[in-house]
């Protein structure tokens, strides 16, 4: 082989592989959109895709169902073949664990949910969310040796370097566990570990309440207060992959102490525990995070006022966010966005109120889209992207 053919050949195979790789990375794409993703022209785009669709590699969708209805044909939707491989992910909570399996293309093939008490489980944890995988890559009927990787998700800042959790109170039966390392060695597939919040706005940003938003941050208002943050589309991480702990901001200095240590931590005012807490002097001892959103959603006045406060501070601490940051979208899950407008009405009062007018006219306040199920799309989300599809090079090209 001269070395022109050779260097015609790889430069095909480079242009098919970014190919690939963008499909994999949108999940979906129509020609148009990958000439404009991958900088290729829609000739060699339309020819790549002809040599995939004819390797069984790449097919063709319907429309999905919730697509905008446009003006004439809507344009072809390609993606990777189920053949191509699978992804699962993983979302550990405070109280469960969640595993989803998916196709390339996004699709949902099997999910599972078990109740745990994962801050102090541990490694049982991790046995438990093993046996959850093999349950569900079987039901989805997905060969073991298809799932190319898995991404997980975790309740705590995770420092990448190290594969583990920061050294906190937030999950403190992990001291010592590497789970990526962990949960690799028991399911037997690349684990690429990441903070639930980053995950949630991840999943938010690509198909959910902030779609197409570069600049978003996902506050995740539970049992503790966190934000994924996205910066030009991607994750701000931070130095050490603390970033986005927006419940220890201070919002008061005479507060009560934090689990973190610190004083006044917004979590103490706003998180779902605070919250429980402020409303059991009058509803009683063994009210729960379940029985206040049940009070909210009856429009009971104490209730109500309880999550407007816990709102207002967040928007604050918000607000300053939205100067520094000037996004275009805040998406407010976890447990307590099911208070809806009792919760979101208040943050948005208070962004007006503490931001700079131009930054407070840019930025939309939504509910998430993905409800308590957007961490583990995220996992997904994030294990697909960095999943090394197999067969790549093995692609025999049609000449
Ligand atoms: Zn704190």
């Amino acid at each position: 082989m001269g070395q022109e053919m050779g260097s015609l050949l790889s430069l095909r195979e480079h242009n098919r592989r970014r190919v690939v790789e963008t499909l994999r990375d949108r999940g979906t794409a129509s020609r148009a959109e990958l000439a404009r993703l991958t900088g290729l022209s829609r000739s060699t785009v339309s020819t790549l895709i002809a040599e995939l669709q004819e390797n069984g590699l790449v097919v063709e969708r319907a429309a999905p169902a919730h697509g905008v209805v446009q003006q004439g044909r809507p344009p072809v939707l390609l993606s990777l073949d189920r053949s191509a491989g699978a992804v699962v992910g993983l979302d550990f909570g405070h109280a469960d664990v969640r595993v989803a399996v998916a196709d390339l293309s996004r699709t949902i093939l099997a999910e599972r949910v078990m109740e745990m008490d994962v801050d102090h489980a541990g490694a049982g944890a991790l046995d438990a969310a093993a046996v959850l995988v093999t349950e569900a890559v079987e039901e989805a009927g997905i060969a073991r040796d298809r799932v190319l990787a898995a991404g997980m998700g975790l309740s705590g800042p995770v420092d990448h370097e190290e594969d583990r959790v920061h050294r906190s109170a937030i999950l403190p039966s992990w001291g010592g566990i590497r789970p990526g390392a962990e949960l690799a060695r028991r399911i037997d597939v690349p684990v690429h570990i990441e903070n639930d919040a980053n995950l949630g706005a991840l999943a938010e940003i690509t198909i959910g309440a902030a779609r197409g938003a570069q600049d978003c941050i996902y506050l995740m208002v539970g049992a503790g207060v966190g934000a994924g943050i996205t910066v030009g589309g991607r994750l701000l991480h931070g130095a050490g992959g603390t970033a986005g702990e927006l419940g220890h901001v201070l919002v008061d200095d005479n507060g009560l102490i934090c689990r973190c240590g610190n004083r006044g931590c917004l979590e103490t005012v706003a998180g779902g525990p605070a919250i429980v807490e402020l409303l059991r002097r009058a509803d009683g001892d063994d009210l729960t995070l379940d029985t206040v959103l049940e009070h909210v959603a009856a429009g009971d006045p104490g209730a109500v006022r309880a999550v407007a406060d816990a709102g207002h501070a967040i928007g604050r601490v918000v607000a300053g966010l939205c100067n520094v940051l000037n996004p275009e979208a805040i998406v407010i899950g976890g447990a307590l966005a099911a208070a809806g407008e009792a919760l979101l009405e208040p943050v948005r009062t208070a962004i007006e109120r503490h931001t700079i007018r131009p930054a407070a006219d840019d930025v939309r306040v939504v509910a998430s889209e993905l409800g308590e199920r957007a961490e583990v799309l995220g996992a997904l989300i994030h294990a697909s992207r960095l999943a090394d599809v197999p067969h790549l090079s093995h692609v025999p090209s049609v000449q």
